[in-house]
């Protein structure tokens, strides 16, 4: 039995709505499942399913209204202080949607990286931290003279996510949770950033939890997947139930609209 990474148990979130919160949005119901050591495991669910807020529950940036969350079988669910989650972004990372959005434009795109090395204290040496964030890049495929000094808006969304994914990777994490980090890049360069997620779980044991919608791409890089709909898990299983064209889930997913 591979160890857990991460497990979410009987979680329910709601949301509180309008004034006085009259309107209750149950975005989450009793969920529960786990992400172990080196797996990419699949979360598929159309727009509005409730798949942000697992990665944001994930991330410490929402509160379970009920259930648990366990970082390697210890209850976290209630840890909120700025040391622990220090600590814990050491372990747990995210990539996001939209590659643009995750740089500021008034910064280069390299100052990000410097920031983690230095907030982490991976070293307080300047030519080790470029060191280091070249060999980060490399592993993600992007050359560190090439981008140096470069501004957001003169990379492309792919080039983006790959130091997105680099600068992930500068605290040597133990889970990615990637949310939906392939939805905003052009087709062509998909299946590259999906091989990165692949090599990083068989060369490094990194485990993944990839959001996404489209079928092939989940299909692809997934050990197993689970697919939400309004807020509960309803399918969990291999990867290749996403080749049954019949299966209820895949038709639904299929046809529905991305987020
Ligand atoms: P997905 O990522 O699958 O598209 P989300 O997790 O973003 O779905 O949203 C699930 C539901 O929770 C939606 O109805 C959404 O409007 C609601 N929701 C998510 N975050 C918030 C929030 N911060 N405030 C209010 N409602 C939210
Ligand atoms: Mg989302």
């Amino acid at each position: 039995m591979s160890e857990k990474i991460i497990e979410l148990r009987n979680v329910s979130k709601t949301f509180k709505l309008g004034l006085f919160g009259s309107t209750v949005v149950q975005a989450l119901s009793d969920v529960s499942f786990d992400v172990k050591k080196g797996e990419i495991v699949g979360l598929l669910g159309e727009s509005g399913s409730g798949k942000s807020t697992i990665s944001r529950i994930i991330l410490k940036v929402y509160k379970p209204s009920s259930g648990q969350l366990l970082f390697r079988d210890k209850d976290i669910t209630n840890i909120y202080s700025a040391s622990f989650l220090k600590n814990y972004y050491k372990h747990v990372q995210g990539v996001f949607q939209d590659p643009y959005g995750s740089f500021n434009p008034r910064r280069t795109v390299l100052e990000p990286l410097f920031d983690v090395v230095n907030n982490y204290e991976l070293t307080h040496d300047k030519v080790e931290a470029e060191g280091m964030i070249r060999q980060h890049l490399e592993m993600v495929g992007i050359n560190y003279d090439e981008v140096l000094h470069k501004h957001s808006h003169e990379l492309s969304g792919g080039q983006l996510q790959r130091i997105s994914i680099a600068r992930a990777l500068l605290v040597k994490p133990d889970l990615i949770v990637a949310d939906e980090p392939v939805s905003m890049v052009d087709a062509s360069t998909r299946v590259d950033i999906l091989n990165i997620f692949l090599d990083l779980k068989q060369k490094l044991g990194i485990s993944i939890l990839l959001i996404g919608h489209d079928l092939a791409t989940m299909h692809y890089a997934s050990d197993r997947i689970l697919v939400l709909y309004k807020g509960q898990v309803v399918e969990e299983g291999p990867a290749s139930i996403l080749l049954d064209p019949l299966h209820p889930y895949t038709k639904m997913l299929s046809e529905s609209t991305p987020s």
